[in-house]
Order: C-alpha cells, then sequence, then structure tokens
C-alpha cells in the first residue's frame, strides 16, 4: 500500500511495524531503533543476514549526540557541511544503540536524509529510524515507490517521488585524524576532500561485513548483467539472446541484434545518470530481456560511483 499519509506510518511505526520511507538516495525499509523485534523484522523482510548492520536515519545534531560515544572533529564538521544529505557516518555507538542494530559492532552507521517527507516522519517520531535500502537482499535497489510495492506488496509504504540522488550514501569512518572511504556513494570523493584533504580509500578492503554494500554481489537483476566500455564489442560474441544495451548519453552505434537501447542521461550529467541508474536496471528487468549490457562510465566523481554499482550488479 503506498500512502502519502505521514500519520499512518507514523502509526505503523509506532506499533512495532517496517515501513518504506523515500529518501533522496534510495528508498529504505524503515524501523523504530528502539525496538529489537522491529529491528529484527527489517533483517527477515529483506532476507538480509544479521551480520549486515543497519544506518540509522536521524532528524537533527542533537539525535546524533544521543547516539555517539564520540564525535571526531572533522565527522562534525563533515555532518555539518553535507547534512541533510547522502553521508553515512560510522561512529563510536552510545549505548542506547542496541547491538541488533550494529552486528555486535562498537560503531553506528548514522546519517540525516535530505527529504523533506521523511524530515517532517522524523520530526513526529520519538525515535530514530533504522533503515536498508528496501529491497530483497542483493536485488535492484528500489528508487520509486512502486519498486518497493513490487518487492513487498504487504508493507505500507511513504509516497515520496522519485529519489533525487538515486544512488546510495557515501560511507566514511574515523581513524584518529583520518578519513576512510568505505563506500563509495552519492557524494563524490572529490567533494569530500574538498573539506578535509585527502582521504583513505577501504572500499575493497575484505572485511566485507563492515560493509555488505560492498559485497561483491550486490544490486542485481534476474537476468544476466555485462559491463563495457565497448557495449557492440560485447555483442558479437552474443548469439540467441534477448539482449538490451543500456548507454550512458547516446546509442554510439545501433545494430539489429538489440531488442532495446536504453539511454541513461541524455544530458550527459553524472547526476542525471546515478538518478536513472536503477529505475533503468528495473525497466530492463521487466522488458524480458536475458542479457543487459551496460556501458561502463568515465571512472571519476559520481561516475566512479555507477560503475561501482554495475560491477557489483555484473558480478557472479
Ligand atoms: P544499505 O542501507 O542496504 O545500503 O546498507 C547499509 C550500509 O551501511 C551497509 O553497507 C552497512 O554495512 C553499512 N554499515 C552500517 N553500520 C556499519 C558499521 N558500524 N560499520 C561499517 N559499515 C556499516
Ligand atoms: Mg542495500
Amino acid at each position: 500500500m503506498i500512502t502519502t499519509d505521514i500519520q499512518l506510518i507514523k502509526a505503523h511505526l509506532e506499533q512495532g511495524e517496517v515501513v518504506g520511507i523515500p529518501t533522496e538516495t534510495v528508498y529504505g525499509l524503515a524501523a523504530n531503533i528502539y525496538d529489537d523485534q522491529a529491528i529484527a523484522k527489517i533483517f527477515s523482510t529483506k532476507g538480509r543476514p544479521n551480520t549486515n548492520p543497519l544506518i540509522v536515519h536521524v532528524k537533527s545534531m542533537e539525535q546524533v549526540r544521543t547516539l555517539v560515544a564520540e564525535f571526531p572533529p572533522k565527522a562534525e564538521l563533515l555532518a555539518k557541511r553535507f547534512w541533510p544529505g547522502a553521508m553515512t557516518l560510522i561512529l563510536p555507538k552510545s549505548e542506547l544503540i542496541s547491538p541488533a542494530i550494529t552486528s555486535n559492532q562498537s560503531t553506528v552507521a548514522i546519517r540525516m536524509p535530505k527529504h523533506s517527507t521523511t524530515l517532517e516522519l522524523l520530526e513526529t517520531l520519538d525515535f530514530p529510524l533504522a533503515a536498508p535500502s528496501a529491497n530483497p537482499y542483493n536485488r535492484i535497489s528500489p528508487t520509486r515507490a512502486e519498486h518497493v510495492e513490487a518487492y513487498f506488496p504487504n508493507i505500507p509504504i511513504l509516497e515520496g517521488g522519485a529519489c533525487e540522488a538515486g544512488v546510495e550514501s557515501t560511507i566514511l569512518s574515523f581513524d584518529g585524524d583520518e578519513v576512510a572511504l568505505l563506500r563509495h556513494g552519492a557524494i563524490s570523493i572529490e567533494e569530500i576532500e574538498a573539506e578535509v584533504g585527502r582521504i583513505l580509500d577501504r572500499t575493497s578492503s575484505e572485511s566485507v561485513h563492515l560493509a555488505p554494500g560492498r559485497s561483491k554481489k550486490h544490486y542485481s537483476p534476474l537476468c544476466e548483467l555485462i559491463i563495457s566500455y565497448e557495449p557492440l564489442f560485447m555483442l558479437s560474441a552474443v548469439q540467441d539472446k534477448k539482449v538490451g544495451i543500456l548507454w550512458f548519453n547516446e546509442v554510439k552505434i545501433a545494430s539489429s541484434k538489440v531488442a532495446i537501447n536504453h539511454i541513461l542521461a541524455p544530458s550527459g550529467s553524472f547526476k542525471e545518470a546515478a538518478a536513472n541508474m536503477y529505475d533503468a536496471l528495473h525497466q530492463l528487468e521487466k522488458s524480458g530481456v536475458d542479457l543487459i549490457i551496460v556501458e561502463r562510465l568515465p571512472n571519476y566523481n559520481l561516475g566512479r560511483t555507477i560503475n561501482d554499482r554495475l560491477e557489483r550488479a555484473a558480478a557472479k
């Protein structure tokens, strides 16, 4: 059920239910952080292993201070600069945070989402919301209320339109004065380094449980997907398959072997490409193609984030 009624969503959350909420990144599957049974429902609904911790969504800096044991100066600087926004900070947790949320770690992932409807919802609640993305484990992330409803027809979903950023948040951790990137996201390395100088890249570190968004296979359509700088070269090896090509900003060369040519961002902007990426994958999957070939983007700025997601969607 998709609704615009914030009070109704509030009532479900207060009864310990899981609901769909819009954010600027992707839709979330949200529950009261102080209700361990509700938190357990998030994991069971998604089919997510309970070793994969959740992100806590807050309405204010005051609320954050109750949830963390420490707020390193660089973390606070980044929060002030980028919140509300698509940046998740990993911080030492206070005793208010249940180990069910953090998968027994001493740190908690926190962000303030930049979506007016969800900020209004958070404002009416006495508790923050834990919310991972509202997709079954490893499937394509949802960027519209309809995507969430198709996955979970029985949960109430707060309507918030199409997600503006369209890719998950950037995740950062702090080690003394060092800032480390754990997951590429909607805020680019370039934007972050402009504020705090060079940051460490820990996106390919082996401790996958620290950020399941980094597990090799993720964000995947049901059909096969490959990513390449040369989609038509990949096509030459394909036989007897219904193929869709997802081009970056234009159809470079047309081929009669292709059933669907889909353009990600006619303007050529990375922001537009990010906003459209998951919706394009949902559409191509729904069209019944056997194989999606995606044109790889230039590897800087948000192009890096989009390539990261598409590589994981392509992983077997
Ligand atoms: P999702 O909301 O589905 O994008 O998943 C939440 C992301 O936050 C996952 O990649 C988590 O591993 C990451 N995360 C949550 N808590 C922590 C933590 N304490 N340390 C590192 N990563 C975390
Ligand atoms: Mg996710």
